[in-house]
């Protein structure tokens, strides 16, 4: 195994080995990480879990950063915290369509696969480094459980969360405030989500402040976030022995931008469609070429409720050809005109014929979920239904054919009052979060000023 290199997106960072691009998360030209070159699926050795099966793909990625007994390990321990023991169950919805659950980790959404992962491999590289790390985040609900859960247990890293006071749902904040561990600080922000992370991008921006703390992050533009989330598109093409169509309720594009990988690497997808709520701007690119922003629109499923995803970034490279310098000019006009176009042959090589795209507004989200559970038994959340929904929209249209795979992305629990809404009926938390109620809370309530945010997030762990 040879080392395996990383370029930046905007051609202008140094090349850097896989633990300095999960250590880094941006590269410092602004750009997004991605290996030098893609490499191809290795067969899936019969009778691998899909841990085993999680470690032999990474393995591609980490090179030899990390012995592959070390990254066995991690992937283990991983998705031993899942309740499910497929970790990744595939359920079966009609004749051609199938649902991955992508929930069954400790806090119901789909950030889990990647985040417990990526916890354990950040602890498993400081370790080697001697190093300590603190990361900061700015929340609206998933993201902040998920990354605390994946590095509640880990000895060289504490964790900083930002959410906005009073803006999330009950079942989002208990899952942050009842963790009770020593490196895990929780702050409710007496602001928007908006303004939590502009204090998480001041933070970072202050390089004094930056080195002294050793700051990191976990957002999703993290490289080892994208990676591990490959691994079960490939899980799903080998048990249904592919060609198969993976339709993604997709907000900043990671998702579906880890199934674009796993089909270049050589897995039998044909088929990747992305499933918008009403902030459709990935659904009107796809199918009229339209990107420009809009303000942003609550919704039923809020985990999708963006407007400029991050991660496209990481595909527009690939549609230039791995131009880094025209992709970064071509953001810098997307960032001051709030509208990007591309050019047709562009979209005809990397886009036509391979992507689908297709929205719902909330009220057809309510009746995907009350069909699905009158004709299937089954409960979905209503992010999970926009992606059930979107594959049927396109079935019908008749421009999706074959077997396809919709990704559950979160827990119908973690939606309660929308499942009720649609079913009339109250999904129950699983087992392991019964007594998620019952827990006491610990948090930090601060008002909207960096200054006091920054002295909290310095004096935490003293
Ligand atoms: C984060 C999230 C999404 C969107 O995923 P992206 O990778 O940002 O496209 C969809 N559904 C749920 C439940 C999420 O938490």
């Amino acid at each position: 195994m040879s080392s395996t290199r990383y370029v930046s997106t905007r051609g202008a960072a140094p090349e850097l080995g896989f633990t300095e691009v999960l250590l880094a998360g941006l590269a410092n030209d602004g750009g997004l990480y991605v290996p030098q070159s893609w490499p191809a699926l290795p067969a899936r050795i019969p009778g691998a879990t899909y841990a085993e099966r999680a470690a032999q793909v990474i393995q591609l990625f980490v090179g030899d950063d990390l012995p592959a007994d070390t990254v066995l390990r991690l992937c283990n321990e991983a998705y031993a915290t899942f309740a499910h023991p497929a970790v990744v169950p595939l359920v079966q919805l009609h004749d051609e369509h199938f649902v991955q659950e992508l929930f069954h980790g400790p806090t119901l959404a789909f950030k889990d696969v990647a985040l417990q992962l990526v916890g354990r491999l950040f602890d498993a590289v400081l370790r080697d480094q001697g190093r300590r790390v603190t990361i900061v985040g700015a929340t609206s609900g998933d993201t902040g459980s998920a990354a605390i859960d994946g590095v509640k247990d880990c000895a060289n890293v504490d964790i900083v969360i930002l959410y906005p006071h009073h803006r999330t749902s009950e079942v989002q904040r208990k899952q942050m405030t009842t963790v009770q561990s020593p490196n895990v600080r929780v702050v409710a922000v007496e602001g928007t989500f908006d303004d939590c992370q502009d204090m998480v991008k001041a933070m970072f921006n202050d390089v004094e402040f930056r080195e002294r703390m050793q700051l990191s992050a976990v957002n999703s533009i993290n490289w080892a976030r994208v990676m591990a989330q490959i691994v079960y598109y490939i899980a799903a093409t080998d048990l249904l022995a592919g060609p198969i169509n993976v339709c993604v309720p997709s907000g900043n594009f990671g998702n579906v931008f880890s199934g674009w990988i796993a089909r270049r690497m050589g897995a039998p997808i044909d088929q990747l469609i992305v499933a918008s709520n009403a902030n459709d701007i990935l659904e009107r690119f796809i199918n009229r070429n339209d990107m420009s922003a809009a303000p942003v629109v609550p919704s039923l499923s809020p985990s999708m409720d963006i407007q400029v995803s991050s991660n496209f970034e990481r595909l527009l490279f690939e549609m230039n050809g791995r131009d880094g310098g025209l992709t970064a000019e071509q953001l810098q006009r997307f960032r001051s005109s709030g509208s990007l176009s591309i050019e047709p042959d562009q979209r005809a090589a990397h886009l036509d014929g391979r992507f689908q795209a297709a929205r719902l507004d909330d009220s057809e989200t309510l009746e995907v979920i009350a069909r699905t559970y009158r004709e299937a038994g089954m409960l979905l959340d209503p992010h999970s239904a926009v992606g059930v929904g979107a594959a049927e929209k396109l079935r019908l249209l008749g421009t999706l054919t074959g077997t396809t795979v919709t990704l559950a992305t979160a827990h119908p629990a973690k939606f309660p009052d929308a499942v009720e809404r649609a079913t009339g009926v109250r999904p129950p938390l699983p087992p392991h979060l019964a007594d998620l109620f019952d827990l006491p809370e610990h948090l930090t309530v601060l008002p909207n000023d960096l200054a006091a945010v920054q002295h909290f997030v310095a004096t935490a762990f003293r």
